[in-house]
């Protein structure tokens, strides 16, 4: 008998998902963003899930060529695009489509030849400050790329930093979108702005954005990247981590509960102890309060989150016994609420998902 912790992945949630992004984004073609193994998924996940998108989107040259040998031959991007030079003969050899951000990925194109035609993107910096070229530099390093031979669609890209929240006070869609036209003004090819937030927000920016391509990674997993709820979005749970109550404590006023007897009881109560820990990807940092789902009833976490195990509070399900199903997040309890509570995001849950923890596929809410 496995311990009783897995991860359900919901592969028609993925399917349906993608439809919704689909119908924010009408007229676009989209990049599935499938880096961190697909979210936490796992990377051939991703390809079955979205196996209706134009093309996956990736940082790791590795899992890019992964893709290829799973038999994925639509476009592959990578996102951060090569490492190094000898990565150039990669884009050539498996027809990646590649980012170019800065000077010296340039220069390695320029170096190196290039036997069968390549696409790439070229990334304008728009405020973002990470990866990308500043608007007044774009249109010389479009030009360098122009004349590679081999180089044969450039598409014009950049990242946004506050998709989510449009009028944020430092830094706003409309803003980077007017850089961007700027920067990119007269120069030919594909234009691809939007993530997640971009993609959601698309019927308020509508006026504002020509995407050919978008680039929706969170949505696609049932997370959002804040604004509204998933469920406000339409969008469903992709994961579900479930496990079981293996212990459970009667404890009397003044008992503690777990490492630094951070929780204290002030009257009786039970807790029930929960097979999932730190060392599962559940997030240490989540307090005393983070909801729970027992038996399908919402509770809270009680005591400190410890490597293999948690504790909850079973009042409000006295018929809890060793065995009740616990869901941790995904199906009845969504992963964004867990992750507010941890002071983090659904990204970063998902990403985080252990090795050691099974990994199971079934359809939204038909778990045994
Ligand atoms: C990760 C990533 C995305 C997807 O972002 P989400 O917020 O998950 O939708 C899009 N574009 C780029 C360049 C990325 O790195």
């Amino acid at each position: 008998m496995p311990r009783p912790l897995s991860a359900t992945i919901h592969l028609d949630s993925m399917r349906h998902n993608l439809a919704r992004a689909r119908s924010c984004a009408p007229g676009s073609k989209i990049w599935g963003v499938v880096k961190a193994n697909a979210y936490g998924h796992g990377l051939e996940r991703g390809m079955r899930g979205f196996a209706d998108a134009d093309g996956l989107a990736l940082i790791e040259t590795e899992n890019a060529v992964r893709l290829r040998e799973l038999g994925w031959t639509r476009p592959v991007l990578l996102l951060e695009g090569i490492f190094e030079a000898a990565d150039v003969a990669l884009l050539g050899e498996y027809g990646f489509n590649s980012a170019v951000h800065c000077i010296e990925q340039v220069k390695m194109l320029e170096y190196t030849k290039l036997f069968s035609p390549i696409d790439v993107h070229l990334k304008m910096n728009t405020g973002m400050n990470r990866l990308g070229f500043k608007p007044d530099e774009y249109a010389a390093a479009y030009a360098r790329l122009r004349a590679i031979p081999g180089i044969r669609n450039i598409t014009l890209m950049t990242h946004f930093a506050n998709a989510d929240e449009l009028e944020h006070p430092r830094l706003t869609v409309h803003e980077q979108v007017r850089r961007f036209q700027q920067g990119a003004q007269g120069l030919a090819g594909e234009r691809s702005l939007s993530n997640s937030g971009g993609v959601l927000q698309q019927a308020l920016l509508s006026a504002e954005l020509s995407n050919d391509w978008v680039r929706p990674g969170i949505m696609l997993y049932g997370g959002t990247p804040g604004g509204k709820t998933a469920a406000e979005y339409k969008l469903r749970p992709t994961m579900t981590l479930a496990s079981s109550i293996i212990g459970i404590q009667h404890l009397t006023a003044g008992d503690t509960v777990g490492y630094g007897s951070s929780f204290q009881a002030t009257g009786p109560m039970t807790v029930g102890v929960v097979a999932c820990g730190y060392a599962d990807g559940y997030p240490r940092s989540a307090p005393h309060g983070t909801p729970v789902l027992v038996d399908g009833v919402r509770t809270t976490l009680v005591g400190r989150v410890s490597m293999d195990m948690m504790t909850v509070d079973l009042t409000p399900i006295p018929n809890a016994r060793v065995g009740s199903k616990v869901v941790l997040w995904g199906d009845g309890l969504p992963i964004d609420d867990v992750a507010a509570s941890a002071g983090t995001i659904g990204y970063e849950l998902m990403c985080a998902l252990a090795p050691r923890v099974r990994v199971l596929e079934g359809a939204l809410g038909q778990l045994a």
